[in-house]
């Protein structure tokens, strides 16, 4: 069952553009459908475009394409009740200090030894750590200083919507084509209970006039961005008993006014950030409550489900972080932008991508042909490609799956501490990883040990490297028919 393999792995280590187009001619391309388009049949041709490469706003671009941001905004206008100014925007980041905040010239460098060397580059957001369309100047200043060298970048910027009315024009002008609202609310009394207090015009609101305010700027903002044929992407933090059941309102009103997806993402509220929830104990919502809700929400805006609530200076694909590799003092003030990797990278992807459509597209033929009711939860180990390419001990995180006869769905993931360090697996760990995957039938990885495998077993999870390096739905698919199809499987590889 496997579909010939063009090591992405070993295109994005090796240096040179010649090397890399080495590299893959050399992998071949076996598939009648190579060169095909990944574009889906439903999909408009200009919007497949603008969306083809990022990786958050396609769920099959984030096998293949990565994003950074740069932290140049740290000025805010308003007070979310889920934030403590000394950590990351939780509109776009996990709950962490940014690690240095940028000026904009320190931005265009630091995009630069990134274009250079991740290969998957495509996307440069600004969110923050404060409000990207507030602290304008800064934002204004990176994206052109990025864009005058690196033509082909895409830019994306995360706001809570406040200041966007007065920034749509010029984002157009810079064709900055991808903007998220972090848009919590639709009715002001809810919202009074999520922000204290807002700045605009000259003055600070509070109350329900601050959360009406904010909710009128956002609805213009939207408004005008899709009048303007500018991506959107709503991010809603659901936060239980405060707006849970009101996002399903929030759905609606997004859905009027053009949005292109919607985000729910889960409330973090650990006491230990200082923020008002956390220090009054709001809770967040528990794994079953966001995918309940997100399920509810199925037929209204298009749902993201693959979002990793990235700090506001993450580099790399979604759900890795190297920004540690690309601090500032370690780039050279005259750095100059060389194009070879990213070129090399993306013609064998886009032969890559037609291949994997292919065999998704037969998966789930595969799928529909059982007629079983089942349903697996599937957890897959992947570094990218689509592929199921890592090895359980070093896998940070973990993609779910979920399989039915209706067919294969991305439905979100599994963070987990790596289990193998230098070769050895800690038992604590493994504990955290076994309890981290609770509810998942079946883990599809490239390498197990016998110890991890038994221990899961244990818990009453089957893992298998039997499809190792095979397409993550090809495996899917081959695996749920051999469990309720017609030829049975071994219980375990
Ligand atoms: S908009 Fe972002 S930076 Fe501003 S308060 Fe809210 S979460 Fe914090
Ligand atoms: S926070 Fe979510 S939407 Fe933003 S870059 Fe990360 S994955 Fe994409």
């Amino acid at each position: 069952m496997s579909l010939p393999t063009i090591s992405l792995e070993s295109l994005v280590s090796t240096k040179s553009f010649d090397q890399l187009l080495a590299t893959a001619k050399s992998a071949g391309c076996a598939s009648s459908s190579c060169g095909s388009s990944a574009k889906p049949d439903e999909m408009d041709s200009a919007v497949w475009e603008k969306i083809k490469d990022h990786p958050c706003y396609s769920e099959e671009a984030h096998h293949y394409f990565a994003r950074m941001h740069v932290a140049v905004a740290p000025a805010c206008n308003i007070q979310c009740n889920y934030c403590n100014r000394k950590y990351d925007c939780a509109n776009e980041s996990r709950p962490g200090v940014v690690s240095e905040k940028l000026t904009p010239d320190q931005a265009r460098r630091k995009v630069i030894a990134v274009a250079n060397e991740v290969p998957q580059f495509s996307v440069l957001g600004i969110a923050g750590p404060g409000d990207a369309c507030y602290d304008w100047k800064k934002t204004k200043a990176t994206f052109e200083r990025v864009a005058t060298e690196i033509s082909d970048i895409k830019l994306c910027i995360s706001t809570n919507g406040l200041a966007l009315p007065d920034r749509v024009a010029e984002l157009a002008d810079m064709n900055v084509d991808h903007v998220t609202i972090t848009i919590n609310m639709v009715d002001p009394e809810i919202g009074a209970k999520i922000y204290p207090w807002i700045f605009y015009n000259h003055r600070r609101h509070t109350g329900i006039d601050a959360a009406r305010i904010l909710h009128e700027r956002q609805m213009l903002g939207l408004e005008m961005l899709t009048a303007r044929g500018i991506l959107t992407k709503i991010n809603s933090v659901m936060i239980p008993g405060v707006n849970g059941e009101h996002l399903i309102e929030v759905n609606k009103w997004v859905k009027e006014r053009g949005a292109f997806l919607h985000n729910v993402m889960p409330l973090i509220s650990d006491p230990a950030h200082g923020t008002h929830f956390g220090l009054t104990g709001q809770r967040g919502p528990t794994a079953l409550e966001l995918k309940t809700l997100q399920d509810r929400l199925e037929g209204g805006v298009k749902l993201m489900r693959h979002c990793r609530q990235c700090r506001a200076d993450a580099v790399g694909l979604l759900g890795e972080d190297r920004g540690q590799e690309f601090t500032i003092d370690q780039i050279s003030d005259d750095i100059t932008y060389d194009a070879s990797k990213r070129n090399a990278y993306r013609e064998v992807v886009a032969r890559e991508r037609g291949d994997h459509v292919a065999a998704k597209s037969q998966a789930v033929e595969t799928v529909k042909a059982t007629g079983s009711g089942k349903s697996l939860h599937i957890a897959v180990a992947t570094k990218g490609g689509g592929r199921i390419n890592e090895h359980f001990g070093h896998s940070k995180e973990f993609q779910v799956y979920e399989v039915s006869h209706r067919g294969i769905s991305f439905i979100g993931h599994r963070k987990v501490e790596q289990y193998c360090l230098g070769g050895r697996g800690a038992d604590a760990t493994l504990e955290g990883v076994i309890a981290a995957l609770k509810g998942i039938d079946i883990v599809l990885c490239a390498k197990i040990g016998d110890c991890p495998k038994d221990q899961l077993a244990e818990a009453g999870i089957r893992a298998m490297d039997v499809y190792g390096y095979d397409y993550i739905e090809t495996a899917i698919s081959a695996l749920y028919a051999a469990e309720f199809g017609s030829e049975p499987l071994a219980a375990t590889a």
